[in-house]
């Protein structure tokens, strides 16, 4: 049994993370100062696009990202059941009807059959989730999205560092080639931590402006943007906005991290390719399968329970101190979807049945091959005294 407790998820960070912060808590600025537009440019830059906005949480990047989409009430935006529940409240916030589309079995994303299914009249944007790390197929869904003159903004918060191929070529998720926005978290769990925050990337100048404009009130002071100029203390507030500022401190630390990004993939990698050889031919447990056009980033390792006790699976890790967890409930099965626009179980039969047999197991870059090995060894002994 492992000794001590490893959770399902983690930070890394290291002395140079330290450092970085140290030096901005002892400069002049702590709210939005120059670190942000540094971080923001080297964001952007390593996603491939043309801007990023940094704000105080991936929640918040949502939340803006559908502001400027335009979604509004009498509005229908798609997105998974299977994600957290903040993919769909943004849809919510904006007064639009959050509208589900089921999954794909295979991968845990979202089915782009499933999507055209859920078509309205009255839909206006699609918000995929790339699921544990692995980018949905972006290609579809691109073309369906063109098709119906539909507003896509990814939620690619388990997803950074993560590509996908289209028509042979290779895209870095982030780059909205094939999207209006991509949104990111910054949550300690996630690739990489600056505490709490989130970021927007996208190509397109218009939405940059008015991201930028809604993080801070709705308020801008560039004399070029304004309609008067009453003199050098004039600000002019032009939208309702909001605070949804990030930290001088906190992106000195997201940027020191994003240096060491493409290693924490590799390594994040490389423990998922340790799972799937020890786990893929065991007849008790199901693997999402990584799609041919997509290199996952594994924020998440799930394996299903089949012909188990999924309860008792979970129940006996997590009394071998192994720090399993479930992503995630069926976000159209919750008390408020449920009470405010009439989901139902049995609405999306697959999800409901992948939510069934779904436990995470932990992964992260800090994680020893001595705790790799402490897990396998755990769901191997956990699997055959439920099985016998
Ligand atoms: C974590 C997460 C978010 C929200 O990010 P926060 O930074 O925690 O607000 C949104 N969508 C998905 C899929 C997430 O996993």
């Amino acid at each position: 049994m492992s000794s001590r407790f490893i959770p399902y998820g983690h930070h890394s960070l290291g002395a140079d993370d330290i450092q970085a912060v140290l030096e901005v808590l002892k400069s002049d600025w702590l709210t939005q100062g120059p670190m942000v537009q540094k971080f923001e440019e080297a964001f952007a830059a390593y996603c491939g696009a043309r801007y990023a906005v940094a704000v105080s949480s991936g929640t918040a990047a949502l939340h803006l990202a559908a502001l400027a989409a335009g979604f509004t009430p009498g509005d229908e935006v798609i997105t998974s059941p299977i994600t957290f529940v903040a993919s769909a409240n943004c849809v919510a916030y904006v007064g639009a009807r959050p509208v589900f589309a089921d999954i794909d079995s295979q991968t845990g994303c979202i089915d782009v059959r499933e999507i055209s299914r859920r078509l309205t009249p009255a839909t206006k944007g699609i918000i995929p989730v790339h699921f544990a790390g692995q980018p949905c197929a972006m290609g579809a869904v691109a073309v369906l999205a063109r098709e119906h003159g539909l507003t896509m903004i990814e939620d690619a918060a388990h997803a950074l560092g993560s590509s996908y191929l289209v028509d042979g070529e290779e895209f870095r998720t982030g780059c909205c080639a094939h999207s209006d926005m991509t949104v990111f978290s910054l949550h300690p769990v996630k690739h990489i931590a600056a505490g709490e925050g989130g970021v927007i990337t996208t190509n397109d100048e218009n939405l940059y402006q008015q991201l930028c404009l809604l993080r801070s009130h709705g308020i801008t002071r560039d004399v070029g943007r304004m309609e008067a100029n009453d003199g050098p203390w004039y600000y002019e507030m032009q939208a309702l906005g909001f605070n949804y500022r990030i930290t001088d401190f906190q992106c000195a630390l997201a940027l020191s991290q994003l240096k060491k990004l493409d290693a924490f993939v590799a390594r994040r990698r490389a423990i998922a390719t340790k799972y799937r050889q020890a786990f893929e031919s065991n007849p008790s447990l199901g693997l999402l399968a990584e799609h041919p056009d997509a290199r996952s980033s594994y924020h998440l390792f799930v394996i299903l329970s089949l012909g188990l006790d999924r309860s008792g699976l979970f129940r006996d890790l997590r009394e071998r101190n192994i720090g399993v967890n479930v992503h995630y409930i069926p976000v159209h099965l919750q008390p408020f979807y449920r009470e405010n626009y009439g989901y139902r179980a049995g609405d999306y039969p697959l999800a409901e049945e992948y939510y069934r047999h779904a436990i995470t197991i932990p992964l992260y870059p800090a994680m020893s091959d001595n705790d790799v090995d402490l897990v396998i060894e755990a769901v191997y002994r956990c699997v055959k005294a439920l099985s016998s």
